[in-house]
């Protein structure tokens, strides 16, 4: 008789996203507001810094933490951008920062250490975690308008706490943290010794000046901390599967060994655009961004549908506890009677909310809050 295959990994249930996804496509005419990618193309002149790679026969295996030009440009950039000092040797090109969150928690965890993640949440973080026989546990944000509260942080720590995720801007809120909730982790990471993994992936994309960096306002825990990045959503590479951990040296080498475990490097022929994407201002996709979300308030609003304002990303998380409904059935009453598809709150472990991606078109996102306000209407 054939052995079980890993207990944890088989105890995780396939994203509720892909669900809600497949129901949409077996409604032709659905209008998807449940995206969580850019709809614009990446930009022209990073494409030709690839095509020009691959002419140049730069396909064979590149170093497994990237080549050195690569790093030297997100090592500077890093400076540049926020004052984050990190060497090119404290940096790792990963295929995107979904192989950075796994290498590093690959590198952190021993069965039976537990991760703190405030929720709502990106689903991915729990995943991987369970995946190595430790715990997430949820730190409930809901009712502090999606900041970490000190006392409830203090409460789901323990000396098992190997690390504490933080993303800000926040998928799926839009929220980022304020002073109060980076100082709260930092004191907390100061006492337990814990790590911090800062999943900065929607850092360029915020809507007004003074958003802080957990790195940038906390330099003295540099050797707890771990960034990880993308080059996915501000230059609308998702497809590229690039992206990047930058840490310090020690905590670095042995996340180093688990991406040579676990895919060797990043694609070679991406990495000569590296230098050519830092270098493009998402400015102009940012002004789009910020218009959509402002109409996309004012049709909440109008819905009756209570929101924390989005200060990023692309997403809003309005609660549906004025229409009396679950978030499941809110989602797929949804599609199924008006033709637009949300994510359920269940899926970043807050159920009574929807989240809502503004990264379409401007007739789709119209045509859709359109049909999603005839649908509450209609409740
Ligand atoms: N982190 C967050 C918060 C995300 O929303 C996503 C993708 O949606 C990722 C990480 C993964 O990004 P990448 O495409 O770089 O793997």
């Amino acid at each position: 008789m054939r052995k079980p295959m890993n207990r944890s990994l088989a105890r995780l249930e396939p994203s509720g996203i892909r669900r809600i996804n497949a129901l949409a496509a077996e409604h032709p005419g659905c209008i998807a507001l449940a995206l969580g990618e850019p709809e614009f193309d990446t930009p022209a002149s990073v494409r030709e810094a690839a095509k020009a790679a691959l002419d140049r026969g730069e396909t064979h295996y590149p170093p497994n933490n990237g080549t050195l030009d690569a790093r030297r440009a997100i090592a500077s950039h890093m400076a540049e951008e926020e004052g984050l000092r990190f060497a090119p040797d404290e940096v790792i090109l990963t295929d995107g920062a979904t192989e950075a969150l796994s290498s590093t928690l690959a590198a952190m965890l021993d069965p039976g250490d537990e991760v703190i993640v405030p929720t709502p949440a990106f689903g991915l973080y729990e995943s991987i975690v369970r995946m190595h026989h430790a715990r997430a546990i949820p730190l409930d944000t809901t009712h502090h308008g999606f900041q970490i509260d000190a006392a409830t942080l203090r409460a789901v720590c323990s000396d098992r706490t190997k690390a504490i995720v933080i993303c800000s801007p926040n998928n799926p809120t839009g929220c980022v943290l304020d002073a109060r909730s980076l100082d709260a982790v930092a004191r907390m990471a100061e006492e337990t010794g814990a790590y911090v993994i800062c999943d900065d992936v929607y850092h360029r994309l915020v809507y007004e000046e003074g958003v802080e960096r957990f790195a940038a306002r906390h330099p003295e825990l540099r050797a707890q901390t771990v960034i990880v990045d993308s080059f996915s959503k501000p230059w609308a590479m998702t497809g590229w599967r690039l992206g990047w951990v930058a840490a310090d040296a020690e905590v670095l080498a042995q996340i180093a060994k688990a991406h040579q475990y676990l895919v060797s490097s990043a694609v070679s022929f991406v990495m000569p655009a590296v230098q050519t994407a830092l270098g493009i201002d998402p400015a102009p996709a940012i002004e789009v961004y910020r218009a959509r979300r402002d109409r996309v308030l004012a049709q909440l609003a109008f819905m009756g549908l209570p929101v924390v304002e989005p200060k990023g990303a692309f997403y809003a998380f309005p609660s549906i506890a004025p229409t009396g409904l679950e978030s499941g059935e809110f989602c797929e009453r949804a599609i199924r009677e008006v033709g637009v598809a949300l994510v359920p709150g269940t899926c970043f472990g807050a159920e009574g909310h929807v989240r809502l991606s503004y990264c379409v078109s401007d007739e789709d996102l119209d045509e859709g809050m359109r049909r999603l306000a005839a649908f509450v209407a209609g409740l």
